[in-house]
Formats: C-alpha cells, structure tokens, sequence
C-alpha cells in the first residue's frame, strides 16, 4: 500500500515495498499487521532493539528535563557520555566532539587530521578502495568507490586510495612523505562486509608509525560493541589515533562522536555541531552503554555471532553461498554467481525476515546486540529458505 505522504519523499533510497509501524525488541510489525524479525536492525543503529525499556525510560526522562541547550552550556548527560566513552576507549586521553552521523563524525576526521597534517606538508589521507566513509562532500571523497563520487567530480583531491589489505600497496603510498593519516574500517560495512586481516591492521599500525602518520579509523558501522569489543579494531589489539563512531552508539537517536588524544583536539571555533550531543540522544547513548555494560553484550555479540556464522554455513542449501563473513553481528552473506542478494533479501521478507544487502552480492545482518539462539535459527532459516527458493 503506498503510504500517504510517501511520494512527497526524496527517493534517494530504493525502499522495500513495506510500511513499518510499531516495533519490539527484534520484532517489528507493517501497516497490515504483519510481523518481521528485524535484522537490518535500523542499518546496525538499534543497539538495543526496539523500544528498549532503559533506553525509553533515559529518553522520556531526559526529554523531560531539558530541551535543547546548545553546546554554548554544559549538561550533565553529554559530560557523562564523554567520560564514559573516554573510560570505554583505548585511547590515552582522548577528548570527544559530539555530532549527529557518521558522515558527520567522519567529517570531523577528515578535518582534524588535516588541522595536523597541513602545518607539517602532509596534505593526503590514505584510504581503501571499496570503503564506504559517507555522503558529505569530503566524507564521500575519502569513499574509495568510484560510483558514487564520480557524478559529483570535481571533489576533494586529497585522498589516496589503495587496496585493502595490501602492505605493500600501503608503504608506496606512504613514501612521499605526505600522508597525514591513514584512514579505514576495520571492517569494511557497505563495501560487503570484509573484515580486514588482523595481522594487516597491525602492519597498517606499525607503518603508521614508521612513516609519521595518524592512524585513523571508521568505527561508524562496526563499532561500539558491533564487533564483540567497543571498537572492532581492538581484535587486532591495535589502538588507532583517531575513531569515528555512530550508529550503534545512539541506540536509534542520531549521534555521533570523533574521538582523539587531547592534543590533538580541535581548539574553541575551529568546529561545531548545533545538535551535537544534547541532552536526549546523549542520555540514550548513556542507556545504550550502560545496558550493554550491565547485560554482557559484548559477550553476547560475540557468541551470537559466531552461532550465526555457524549455523548459516552448515545450513544454507549447497552452492547458493561462496563465503560467510562478518565479526561479531556485522555479518555478510555472499551469494554464488547467477544469485542476486537483492532477491534473497526480497525472499527473505516474504518470510518475514528484514535484511539488507551490502552490495550487489553480499545480504547482511545487522541485528540489535540482543539478539537471542532462537531468533538466530529463525533469521538462518529465513535465509536459508530464501536462498533455496532464488537458487532453484
Ligand atoms: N561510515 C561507515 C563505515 C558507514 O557504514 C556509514 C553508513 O553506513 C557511514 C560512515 C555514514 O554514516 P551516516 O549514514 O550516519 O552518515
């Protein structure tokens, strides 16, 4: 049924043909009173799912006691999130600016790094070819797909792409002398959900070093707890420079934050962001660590993950799947030639089951953190069952 109002939307998305209207937990339900478990789970926003009793209580209280103040004043629920993402984080002192995307944060970046860069001849940043750093202006010319930046030339010229994973690739790009930072997801989310190899992030690290350049990473889809740690590159056991987050870390309220070391911080009036951690979406963040502290779910995230990947790769009809990947709960499916994820996906939802896809060939869960064994076996299912039906 095509929603009143709907064609009044920027269709800058291809939407799938359902209207949703109330949601709990893992479970959400369209306009005709059909129900879906939810493994796009708002594009890896909904840390906590649905309608969260803790996270609704933090945002009917805060909504409550203030409105927004701007970042002219201090509030009590924006210093608690930053000393509790400061505590969180393995940086050593970091200070956080607070915004309201991932492309947001990802332009602070950009931006903080060329501050360091530029007063010492480093005017590049290094980035991966297929990554994805969002839509803005500089954000998509640190994106290293063509496609989306070529109807927008002339852009920004100051990125380098290389390949991922390739050291050697990375040390020629290095060699000028004129990198300020190197700057990548440790797993990489729209570009098909690739987890870069270990060993590379810490080379990445080591070279990092070596050459003089920042470390910088894109923690938006894979971070905060996504992965099984706060920040996915801590698999590696590798401490970045700088870090972007958002999506998880607001629970399903916009917000954003780019994490760096005191000195490297911004000065007063060299950035800023009207919305940037008010009151009510830094309330929710509190809500969305503290559940996440107080219930395990880094540890839940973790097994739930790895039961996924199992149970997918024991369970999908032979010859419909070439890999399964992914850490924690970003995991990518990616289906055999001849399949189009897109079609799976489609199957998937008439068997109500939400999923998206990451590129052409790859489906991808991103599920709330607490997803449950049973909701696991029933989202393997309703891929499973999708991908025998597009196969055959
Ligand atoms: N960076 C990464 C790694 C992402 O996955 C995304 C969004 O998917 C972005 C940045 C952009 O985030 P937003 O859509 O909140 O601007």
């Amino acid at each position: 049924m095509t929603l009143p109002g709907e064609a009044s939307v920027m269709t800058t998305y291809a939407r799938y043909p359902v209207t949703l209207v109330r949601g709990e937990g893992l479970r959400v339900w369209d306009d005709e009173g059909r129900t879906y478990l939810d493994m796009v789970g708002g594009l890896g926003a909904l840390s906590l799912g649905h309608c969260h009793p803790d996270f609704v209580r933090a945002v009917d209280r805060a909504a409550r006691t203030i409105g927004l103040t701007s970042n002219l004043f201090a509030t009590p629920p924006q210093a608690k999130l930053a000393a509790t993402l400061a505590g969180l984080l393995p940086l050593e002192d970091p200070r956080v600016f607070f915004c309201n995307s991932g492309a947001e944060a990802n332009e602070g970046v950009i931006k903080l790094v060329r501050k360091w860069g530029l007063p010492r001849g480093r005017h590049v940043i290094i980035t991966l070819e297929g990554s994805f750093h969002g839509r803005t202006m500089a954000a998509l010319a640190a994106t290293g797909q063509p496609p989306k930046r070529e109807p927008f030339e002339p852009i920004h010229d100051w990125f380098r792409y290389v390949p991922p994973g390739d050291v050697e690739a990375l040390k020629g790009a290095l060699e000028p002398g004129d990198a300020a930072a190197v700057f990548l997801e440790p797993v990489m989310g729209e570009g098909g959900v690739i987890p870069l190899d270990l060993g590379y992030l810490r080379e990445v690290r080591a070279l990092c070093d070596e050459h003089g350049a920042l470390f910088a990473v894109d923690e938006v889809q894979a971070g905060t707890g996504r992965c099984g740690h706060w920040l996915s590159i801590s698999s590696a056991d590798v401490v970045p420079d700088v870090v972007a987050l958002a999506k998880a870390l607001g629970g399903g309220l916009p917000m954003g934050a780019l994490v760096a070391p005191a000195p490297l911080s911004f000065a007063p009036g060299e950035h800023a962001s009207t919305f940037g951690g008010g009151p009510v979406p830094s309330a929710a963040a509190l809500a969305v660590l503290d559940t996440i502290e107080r219930d395990g779910l880094l540890a839940n995230v973790a097994a739930m993950g790895e039961l996924l990947r199992a149970e997918v790769a024991r369970l999908a009809p032979a010859g419909t799947l070439v890999e399964v990947r992914g850490r924690g709960l970003l995991n990518g499916f990616q289906v055999a030639p001849g399949i189009a994820a897109h079609d799976v996906v489609m199957a998937m939802l008439s068997r109500g089951a939400l999923a998206s896809t990451a590129g052409p060939d790859t489906v991808r869960f991103t599920p709330p953190y607490t997803i449950t064994a049973a909701e696991v076996d029933e989202a393997v299912k309703a891929l499973s069952d999708a991908l025998g039906e597009v196969a055959s």
